[in-house]
């Protein structure tokens, strides 16, 4: 979602003029458009702002600017001016798009804070955004979130949720395709709850799924919450044309003691009953999840409850977390589990998640399968495809052409999180 974010400041500063630039030293503005969602992501970012206290020295005229949400933590704004006095501006979550404003103000103000409260979020609509990429984009449907988790700080610093328009949605998507965008995910940070007007998230799929501009496209969603994913949802992908058979459901936790601690308002039975219609109903449909261990009150017996559910649900991918504390949550004020017993459950949880999948990787062997070519990884010298499931294929291939396209591969070699294939 930060990566969306992003996309929409350098659209932003490309609308007046600025233009992007990897060449850090010679910038005029530097943005960090920050997450505070876990502890690292936060620290990390104050690292490297950190760095830049010399190149600041060297060059009095560099305007370095802190946006996104990490900012709209009481009290953060003024701590961060206090430690790093060379940050120019300052911006809460809903301020960013105002960022070009700020900076011409700078001459005439020697600091510019704004942290507005998130009680009126209004949405704006038409703002220019500079993609990353020109074949798959990400269009927001929802944003902020009333759910409440009790570990969770995204409520506090995103506000309440808010559903697009979908008129504004299906024009968004109409243009992203006729521009020959083929992949677009739609994001939230619980999509399943949408709802405008007498438009759910259903019926909204069902109404992307009917856009018929052109003949191939896919689309993904995240995130769902399994307290509202139903089984219409389900159906509606079964039958469809483009949404891809692909669903990511975070469960977080197996121990119904620690989802009710976490208020994630399911049941253990009720996520593997989910899990069990998916499968039933939507044949080879590749799940991924989010799940934390080291959560409050965690013993090992909850610990050991999170494995049978992997050993279960047997995810293709698994976005694997240790609990942070973050400030303002309830789960902050509940007694903490130890850094050592953290690390040894991450360490099972990753060692065991490896396993399934790379069985399950090993079963793509020798089959075809049509792959989106979603980009070129310079690096390591191959094209990233991907296929309806998710499931990442590395292809090895001189013709350029095949970039933004969707071609036939066969599945020659498995790894943990990637496959290797050739095109046929
Ligand atoms: N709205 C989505 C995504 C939230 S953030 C959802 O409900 O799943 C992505 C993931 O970060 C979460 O699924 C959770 O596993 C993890 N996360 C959130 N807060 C965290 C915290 N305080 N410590 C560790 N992981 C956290
Ligand atoms: Fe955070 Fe829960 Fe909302 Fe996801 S659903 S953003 S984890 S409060």
């Amino acid at each position: 979602m930060n990566v969306h974010e992003s996309e929409k400041i350098s659209g932003l500063l490309n609308s007046h003029g600025y233009s992007k630039t990897y060449d850090i030293e010679n910038a005029d503005i530097i943005v960090f458009n920050t997450c505070c969602i876990r502890d690292t992501a936060e620290k990390k970012i104050l690292s490297k702002i950190g760095d830049l206290k010399a190149l600041k020295r060297k060059n009095k005229d560099l305007i370095i600017a802190i946006v996104g949400c990490m900012t709209q933590q009481k009290g953060k704004a003024e701590n961060i001016l206090k430690s790093y006095n060379y940050v120019d501006i300052i911006l809460g979550s809903n301020n960013h798009l105002d960022l070009v404003k700020y900076i011409n103000e700078l001459p005439k103000k020697k600091k510019i804070i704004k942290i507005e409260s998130l009680e009126n979020n209004n949405l704006i609509e038409n703002f220019p955004i500079c993609r990353d990429s020109k074949y798959k984009a990400y269009v927001n449907i929802t944003y902020g979130c009333n759910n409440y988790c009790t570990y969770c700080i995204v409520p506090y610093v995103r506000g309440s949720e808010i559903s697009r328009d979908p008129e504004k949605i299906i024009s968004e998507i109409t243009n992203l395709l006729k521009n020959g965008v083929k992949e677009i995910t739609l994001l939230g940070q619980n999509v399943n709850s949408y709802k405008f007007e007498n438009v759910d998230f259903n019926k909204l799929l069902s109404m992307i799924d009917n856009i018929d501009v052109v003949e191939n496209f896919w689309i993904r969603f995240m995130t769902s919450h399994p307290k509202d994913f139903n089984s219409e949802i389900i159906e509606t992908i079964a039958n469809s044309k483009h949404l891809c058979k692909s669903i990511h459901l975070p469960l977080q936790s197996g121990s119904n003691k620690i989802l009710n601690l976490m208020n994630r308002k399911y049941t253990r039975e009720q996520y593997l009953n989910i899990i069990k219609n998916i499968k039933d109903n939507i044949p080879n449909c590749g799940i991924t999840t989010d799940i934390m261990v080291g959560f409050p009150y965690e013993t090992e017996k909850d610990f050991l409850d999170t494995i049978d559910i992997l050993e279960k649900a047997k995810f293709i991918n698994a976005f694997t977390f240790v609990y942070s504390k973050r400030n303002g949550t309830p789960a902050s004020e509940m007694p903490q589990i130890s850094a050592e017993i953290k690390k040894d459950r991450i360490m099972r949880l990753i060692k065991k998640q490896n396993e399934i999948a790379k069985n399950l990787s090993n079963k793509y062997i020798n089959n075809t399968y049509t792959a989106f070519v979603e980009s070129y990884d310079n690096k390591n010298k191959h094209f990233i495809t991907r296929l309806e499931d998710g499931k990442q294929v590395n292809i090895n291939s001189s013709d350029k052409s095949i970039l933004g396209t969707f071609v036939k591969v066969k599945i020659i070699n498995a790894g943990i999180s990637a496959l290797l294939g050739e095109i046929i």
